[in-house]
């Protein structure tokens, strides 16, 4: 891999996400060798790949490379390199471009989409976990309107034009929500000879309530905000299967569909090499203790969505989201560098800052841990929420110009069909 060793001690981080570069930022102050690997070169904002698929965001503005976040580090070495697997008991990990020996190993590897074992739901439906997964979503709906104009079956036309979300979370209900606007605002200027009344958006969620993680509050208001949008809220509704055709779920409701997209579950990004009952929970996460260590390897620790934080109080760990994985990055650095110095580790300590998530033009959701708000002011606070954590000064000035012209024009100009999508092709992923 080109990398020299010194005499400071080498600690390789696997993935730069939200985790993983939070950590390499405390490290960068530390007497330590840090390698950084991801199998991209760039940290992707996940909670707005939704606009990338629904064109309200050009892609590169929701990237950031990870050369340039690291490159004030004189500590720092990053490779482009996918972590094939992990030899815990030599210190070294194998990946495309080599081996990699370790003192100190922190997988920061994420997440990525559980179909639960349903492998015909896996490869017909879409999903959107990277940028190349929400590029194919934006030409699949691009290309279905496009068919629609051109096809004299009605049958067809009405599959092309009705979309099927699973998953009521915040990527299912702000996909929806976003879908519901392209059909009122884009389609009836962009398809004038098109009847866009016959697009469907299709919420589909096997529980009693939409955005179950949030209050009740929320999840009252955000399902008014979205049947307001014109969308189809199936809530009791659990989807057992799709061929590509057809969506059939646990009732008698059934959805003929050129478009499921599929965001019911995640599971954590484990590596191979780390195996077992006691160092693997069963939704794929690694099992670690407070000081996000593992059990038998205490040079190796996890961080972020992959790591689950085994306590009496968190029996399943913190939540698959962006603030956990910030915050145990950040602990994590303080810590490594206290082991460095002989000291006690100290334990992990979530800070909950709340939770939000946006239905449309003005109209959000957000519970914070005192105040519960819905509406406009939340909607304001959602945007400059995510603008802040957003990475790059360049990237926040795209958006939010993005974010004020959409505003004003009623518009998404990214609505570009760049790669086209062939439905199963997923060599991309
Ligand atoms: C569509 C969507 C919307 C979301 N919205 C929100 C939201 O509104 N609020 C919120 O708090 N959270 C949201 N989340 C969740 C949030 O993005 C994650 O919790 C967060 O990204 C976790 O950070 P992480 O660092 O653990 O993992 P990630 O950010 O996923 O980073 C993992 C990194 O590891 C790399 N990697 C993985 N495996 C390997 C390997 N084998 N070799 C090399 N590199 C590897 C990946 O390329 C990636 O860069 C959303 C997620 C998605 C998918």
């Amino acid at each position: 891999m080109n990398i020299k060793r010194i005499s400071n001690p080498r600690i390789v981080i696997i993935g730069g996400g939200f985790a993983g570069v939070s950590l390499a930022k405390v490290l960068s102050k530390q007497d330590v060798q840090v390698v950084l690997l991801d199998k991209h070169n760039y940290h992707n904002f996940q909670p707005l790949l939704y606009q990338v698929s629904t064109g309200g965001l050009e892609p590169d503005s929701i990237a950031y490379p990870i050369r340039k976040i690291l490159q004030n580090y004189s500590n720092f070495q990053f490779r482009l390199a996918n972590v094939l697997e992990i030899d815990p008991k030599n210190n070294k990990v194998i990946t495309d471009i080599g081996l990699l020996k370790y003192d100190y190993l922190v997988i920061a590897s994420g997440s990525e989409t559980n179909y639960f074992g349903n492998t015909s739901i896996e490869t017909n439906s879409m999903s959107m976990k990277t940028i190349p997964q929400a590029l194919n979503l934006r030409s699949l709906i691009l290309e279905n309107f496009e068919e629609a104009l051109l096809t004299s079956d009605l049958q067809e036309r009405n599959a092309l034009m009705n979309f099927v979300i699973v998953g009521a979370g915040p990527t299912g209900v702000e996909l929806a929500g976003a879908l519901a606007e392209i059909k009122k605002g884009i389609l009836p200027k962009d398809y004038p000879d098109l009847d866009t009344r016959l697009a469907q958006i299709n919420l589909v969620q096997s529980g009693n309530r939409i955005l179950k993680e949030m209050s009740e509050e929320a999840s009252k208001k955000a399902e008014a905000f979205l049947e307001k949008l014109g969308v189809n809220v199936w809530k009791n509704t659990r989807v057992s299967n799709y061929d590509g055709k057809v969506v059939t779920t646990n009732t008698d409701v059934v959805f003929e569909t050129a478009t499921m997209i599929w965001a019911a579950g995640v599971k954590g990004a484990n590596i191979k090499g780390i195996e077992g009952a006691d160092l693997v929970s069963r939704s794929n996460r690694i099992i670690v203790n407070e000081f996000n260590q593992l059990k038998t390897y205490s040079n190796i620790f996890a961080i972020g969505d992959v790591a689950q934080i085994e306590t009496e109080a968190t029996p399943y760990g913190y939540p698959m989201m962006a603030q956990p994985a910030i915050q145990q990055g950040k602990q994590l650095g303080h810590n490594l560098k206290r082991l460095l110095e002989g000291l006690p580790l100290e334990p992990f300590k979530y800070k909950d800052k709340g939770a939000m998530a946006t239905v449309g033009r003005n109209k959000a959701v957000v519970d914070l841990p005192k105040y519960k708000f819905q509406g406009v002011f939340a909607w304001f606070v959602w945007m400059f929420v995510h603008l802040f954590f957003l990475i790059g000064f360049r990237n926040r000035m795209i958006v939010f110009v993005n974010w004020v012209y959409n505003y004003i024009r009623f518009d998404r100009e990214a609505r570009l069909i760049i790669r086209p999508f062939k439905k199963k092709l997923k060599s991309d992923e």
